[in-house]
């Protein structure tokens, strides 16, 4: 690093650390006393108090997110979903959505992976210092609800409006009162063109009147939501009973095969 690349980090990073008479003085008086070398020594500290900060904002970030823990991309295993989705979950975790406030709604039958990608896409926005909050639809909804009886409604929308990326996991997933589509309404309402939001859903938008009740709500719903929107759709095979052991692999040398994996269509022994 040249004198001058280190003297510009280390005003940066003072600034940074809101140090602005540090950043002023520090770099000129090392000069007078004739031990300008000093600097990359202080910057090395710097540079580590930088780190330190991250991760803890990182941890803060973590912890406030309610995503469950270990569905990440680690755990998540790429192979079973078609190229063009796998490629597109890659992409997305690099978080350039977000600026423009772009949705994701994924779509597809239950065990199919959307709540775990979900989730992985929410753990690796994170990792970057990106706010995310994970939610189960029904759970939020309740929430909602309960805040808009004790007229803290625009108050819980302020908090939910911390977070970048909003997960609402699983939506539709119960039948819902007309009062409960309503304050799902508001919430992607004014979320609309400001913040994104995810969804992951086993039903199509043809279904979605059993969410929103009435056309009308839905056809306004599902037009704020696509208008800035990618669509992923998940339709491979279920990773629940594609992990299960099937009966039709032989079992390798060695191992006993456990009867109840066994499906019941299986002709057994
Ligand atoms: P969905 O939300 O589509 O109903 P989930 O994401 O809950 O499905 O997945 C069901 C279970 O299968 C979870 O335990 C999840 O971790 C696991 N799973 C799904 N897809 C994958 C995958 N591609 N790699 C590893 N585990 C997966
Ligand atoms: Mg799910």
């Amino acid at each position: 690093m040249t004198a001058a690349a280190i003297s510009e980090r280390t005003n940066e990073l003072l600034l940074r650390f809101n140090l602005t008479t540090a950043a002023a003085e520090l770099a000129r008086r090392l000069e007078q006393a004739g031990q300008p070398e000093v600097l990359g020594l202080v910057l090395e500290v710097l540079e580590m108090e930088a780190e330190a900060r991250e991760q803890r904002k990182i941890g803060r970030l973590r912890r406030a997110s309610q995503l469950p823990p270990g569905k990440t991309f680690e755990t998540l295993d790429r192979n079973v979903f078609q190229p063009a989705l796998d490629r597109k979950l890659r992409e997305l975790a690099r978080g350039e959505f977000l600026e423009g406030a772009i949705n994701l709604l994924a779509f597809g039958p239950p065990g199919v992976g959307k709540s775990h990608a979900a989730t992985a896409l929410g753990h690796a926005l994170i990792e970057q210092g990106h706010a995310v909050l994970f939610r189960p639809a029904y759970q939020l909804v309740q929430e909602l609800l309960a805040a808009k009886h004790d007229l803290m409604l625009p108050r819980l929308l302020r908090r939910l409006d911390a977070a970048e990326l909003l997960i609402l996991d699983d939506i539709g997933y119960v039948k819902q009162s007309a009062e409960e589509a309503e304050v799902l309404f508001t919430l992607i309402a004014q979320r609309y063109e400001r913040r994104s939001v995810m969804i992951t859903s086993n039903l199509v938008f043809s279904e979605w009147e059993r969410i929103f009740k009435e056309p009308m709500a839905t056809a306004a719903a599902i037009d704020r939501l696509v208008h800035h929107a990618i669509i992923l759709e998940f339709n491979s095979a279920s990773y629940r009973t594609r992990a299960r052991p099937r009966v039709s692999d032989p079992p390798a040398e060695g191992t006993m095969v456990n009867k109840a994996a066994r499906s019941k269509d299986d002709p057994g022994d």
